[in-house]
């Protein structure tokens, strides 16, 4: 059961602070609880390192939200793991402080370059849809949409979970650790407990109703019947023992043993609150054994020296950024300008047309379907016929069309019809790790919406996702094809990015973010800050954004009131103001320097670190 107690021994510490946690060599013996106990007959809880949103130095970097997970990762690198095992132990660790964005229940993308064969291998770990799904699973007798939030907390909802055996894969195929190994310090910090902080508890809170009607994720998440304040500590020592019966026994159990009978129970009868009734999920145990993760291909887009490597169908991540840089070197070549020299207000009316052109696209053909013309819509000259629809003036009237990716180029703008949006949610996370040897991981993970569907796996102390809601409940447009739509054993589509940029051959840049559809803007977005504007990456991270997805733009830290979003408005955009969009980390590679960088405002600021830090920064 989780427990909470009250912060009392408490202090202020720096970096280092959970060096208690990192990597043991192989085969060590696990480390001693701390020989100081807390008052309450609790392990102490491992201090709150600080959260840096920019370092540099050489020997490996690391990023991500949170200073625990960066922490870990670069003991990991520092005791000889390599940027997957380091990227594993983050995201296991991420499993105990940010579990309502990621975990054991979820599903994710792994992005992963090795230097040495110029080779970059992904993992599609994204859930699946039950065998039983159809394409109307998700509406009601009469063909109409279920209710979306009815449906997103419910067990009808999950998928069969893809991040067990996503880090199972990751640590066989491309590891230098056993995943035994890997989960170990996030085993700890679940039985130690961490510091709760604002970001925790707003989460919390705002999910307070909503684990109220599950009993078993009100036992675990508001432990003592409350949300924790700031400062309590957290422990889930349900998560520690499922983290220590991986370990033991490999991921299986939660595919084909207890802990997977524990799930598809509790999926398609899910224990409720008095009084409250959500509706019942279909995974059987034949769906979870089934399940698998295959490692695939990148995207690959070529913008200008750039080699822009990202994350394949079932994400329309890779395929949607590419395609929004493709088209605004398609813009310059109509203008004859350069993105570099644009005024602020053009470069993002630009942006925000050609984001809203690939939403158009990326809505009509993107999904789990075998026919995506990825090659077509990631061509420079298919981008050259939908800038034809470009006016450097004046915003394009929402929806865009959706094009026409047939292969012949040279007319008209080829415009398909106008399609409504999907709903998406908001939560995920992203981390990033460069190794000594020039290795890059860019990793995406998710249950979804924060909280996921709110279904806790009774005894084992995680969430369970709610991803099946990023199918298309119905088509968006009648009588236009949804390649989104359910079905069996089917993956919904995704917008995470996790991304890797190469040139001459070598990494130059990774970055990723949550976001639900936010994702790909805000990733495309951060690589033209940086490999165009000339920002330093924590500034490109920094920068406000533009969200512009075929309907609102949706416009963070003050954009749409500012003078610049003053003469976007004049050009007829729509500008909706957000307080944060997405939370996003990376990596830069920058001669023999390793700069990562994470958010210095957004989700109260992320967290980066190097093996051996280094003052002074200077750009290419
Ligand atoms: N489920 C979303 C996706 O795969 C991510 C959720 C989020 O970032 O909020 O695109």
């Amino acid at each position: 059961m989780a427990e909470i107690s009250r912060r009392t021994v408490l202090t202020a510490t720096g970096a280092g602070a959970v060096g208690a946690l990192a990597a043991p060599a192989a085969g060590a013996a696990p480390a001693p609880p701390s020989s100081r106990r807390h008052r309450t007959h609790h392990p102490r809880p491992v201090p709150e390192p600080l959260k840096v949103p920019e370092a540099i130095g050489s020997g490996g970097a690391v990023s991500s939200v949170d200073p625990y997970a960066s922490e870990v990762g670069i003991q990991v690198l520092r005791s000889g793991g390599n940027a997957v095992d380091a990227a594993i132990a983050m995201a296991a660790t991420l499993g105990v402080t940010e579990p309502y964005s990621c975990g054991l229940g979820g599903g994710g993308f792994l992005v992963y370059h090795q230097t040495r064969t110029g080779r970059t291998w992904t993992i599609n770990g994204r859930e699946t849809a039950p065998a039983s799904f159809t394409d109307t699973s998700l509406t009601d007798g009469a063909g109409n949409a279920l209710p979306f939030d009815a449906t997103v907390s419910s067990g009808l909802s999950v998928g069969v979970p893809g991040t067990p055996l996503t880090w199972e894969v990751a640590a066989r195929q491309f590891g230098r650790r056993s995943l035994r190994q890997l989960l170990r310090p996030a085993e700890e910090l679940a039985r130690r407990g961490f510091v709760v902080d604002a970001y925790y508890r707003s989460h919390t809170e705002s999910n307070e109703e909503r684990f109220r009607r599950f009993p078993e994720t009100a036992r675990v998440y508001l432990p003592g019947g409350r949300v924790p304040d700031v400062g309590d500590t957290m422990r889930n020592p349900d998560l520690a023992d499922t983290y220590a019966l991986i370990r033991r026994h490999g991921v299986g159990e939660l595919y084909r043993g207890r802990v997977a009978r524990a799930i598809v129970d509790e999926v398609r009868n899910p224990t409720t609150a008095p009084g409250v009734d959500v509706y019942r999920g279909q995974l059987t145990m034949r769906d979870l054994e089934r399940y698998r993760t295959p490692v695939q291909a990148p995207t690959r887009v070529r913008y200008r020296d750039h080699d822009v490597r990202g994350m394949d169908v079932p994400s329309s991540g890779g395929i949607a950024v590419g395609q929004i840089l493709l088209l605004m070197r398609a813009y310059e070549e109509r203008t004859g300008r350069r993105v570099r020299d644009l005024p602020e207000a053009d470069y993002y009316h630009w942006f925000s047309e050609a984001s809203a052109t690939a939403f158009a696209d990326r809505n009509r053909y993107v999904g789990d379907v075998p026919d995506v013309p990825v090659d077509e819509l990631l061509s420079a000259g298919y981008a050259r016929e939908r800038a034809l629809l470009f006016d450097p003036q004046r915003a394009m009237a929402r929806p865009v069309p959706f094009g026409s990716p047939d292969g012949d180029y040279d007319d008209a703008p080829g415009a398909g019809g106008r399609q409504g949006q999907p709903t998406q949610g908001q939560s995920t996370t992203h981390l990033n790790v460069v190794d000594r040897w020039g290795d890059v991981v860019s990793y995406t993970l998710t249950i979804e919406q924060t909280g996921g569907s709110g279904i806790t796996v009774p005894g084992y102390g995680y969430l369970l996702n709610n991803e099946l809601t990023d199918f298309d409940f119905v088509p968006l447009t009648p009588g236009v094809p949804d390649p989104n739509l359910p079905g069996p054993g089917k993956r919904p589509r995704s917008s995470m990015s996790p991304t890797v940029v190469l040139r001459d051959g070598r990494p130059e840049v990774t970055a990723g973010t949550p976001g639900g559809a936010t994702i790909i803007t805000s990733v495309a977005q951060i690589l033209l800050g940086y490999l165009d504007r000339d920002l330093d990456l924590v500034d490109a991270i920094a920068a406000p954004r533009l969200s512009s997805r075929n309907a609102a733009e949706g416009a963070d830290l003050g954009l749409a009131t500012s003078p610049v979003g003053v003469e976007l408005t004049a050009r007829g955009h729509r500008l909706s103001p957000q307080r944060w969009i997405g939370n996003a980390s990376g990596v830069a590679v920058e001669g023999r320097s390793l700069v990562a960088a994470a958010e210095t405002v957004r989700g109260d600021g992320g967290a980066a670190r190097v093996v051996r830090g280094r003052r002074g920064h200077g750009r290419h």
